[in-house]
């Protein structure tokens, strides 16, 4: 099963049509029909590793200050109880708790899968992001996930590899800053060539700048442990910046799409109507 790392930006991704949205959906009509989905979410961080095992989650609505529209989204897809224990096996002994009832789909997992896959009719399950773990300990804990590939289970990381809310430029759509662009190209060598050595982008001068807050540069880590455990790079899916301080750079592993080149043309301009800070993008 193939893999991949989506920058998911603005949850008004959700509702809208660009290229980045066009690479999501891209993605998800060339991958084969998976038994699960196992997404790794910026938005779930807590300071325990947990697998959501109930039956049918809700979905999140899980920011502030966006239209109505937004909150309206529903993403019925079931989960996959036993897919949290396939998950806690392929992990030891690192020790994965099971989620019945506090968390199910957020934005970081609805936003991105309403493009890839619409139809909402493959079980969706989440793993937590654990953030008493260093870089290292995540990048290790997504290569103990390759075995899931094998068994139909299409692993998703969504994300940003750049995502500094309060440098945010809402009058600067398409931008991204000189510091932004040198961290996101030194992540996209690294994905490309050496995905062993991502974890090291926690050492890059830009780090602080980048990813104030860990959250959002994680799930990277976990499509580079896969690619890392099978030795084979990842590709470009789609990339770009937003708002200067986002990199919107996908990756994906082992699919038979084109690499996308860079260009212009990503989210249109919109403003929420609270400070960047109370949004939780
Ligand atoms: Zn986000």
């Amino acid at each position: 099963m193939p893999a991949a790392f989506l920058g998911h930006g603005s949850p008004m991704n959700a509702l809208e049509r660009n290229r980045f949205t066009d690479a999501w959906r891209a993605f998800g009509a060339s991958v084969p029909r998976p038994r699960a989905i196992l997404m790794v979410s910026a938005h779930w961080t807590i300071n325990a590793t947990a697998v959501t095992a109930m039956p049918r989650p809700k979905t999140i609505h899980d920011f502030f200050g966006f239209p109505q529209a937004l909150f309206d989204v529903q993403y019925p897809a079931l989960g996959l109880p036993e897919l949290a224990e396939e998950v806690a096996d392929a992990v030891q002994p690192d020790y994965v708790g099971a989620d019945h009832d506090s968390w199910g789909l957020d934005h970081g997992a609805w936003s991105v899968l309403v493009h890839a896959f619409p139809d909402a009719d493959i079980p969706v399950v989440q793993l937590s992001l654990n953030l008493l773990k260093p870089p290292d300990w995540h990048l290790a804990l997504g290569a103990k996930l390759a075995s899931l590939r094998d068994r139909g289970v299409l692993v998703i990381g969504s994300g940003n590899v750049v995502h500094n809310l309060r440098a945010i430029d809402w009058q600067q759509p398409d931008a991204g800053f000189d510091w932004a662009r040198r961290f996101d190209e030194h992540a996209r060598q690294l994905m490309t060539e050496r995905p062993a050595d991502v974890a090291s982008l926690a050492t890059h001068r830009d780090f602080h700048h980048a990813a104030p807050t860990p959250e959002h540069f994680l799930p990277l880590l976990y499509i580079a442990g896969l690619a890392a455990a099978e030795g084979a790079p990842a590709r470009v899916l789609v990339d770009g910046y937003a708002f200067g301080s986002l990199s919107m750079t996908s990756y994906t592993l082992d699919t038979a799409l084109p690499t996308a080149g860079s260009g212009s043309g990503g989210s249109a301009p919109f403003a929420p109507d609270l400070p960047a800070e109370q949004t939780n993008i």
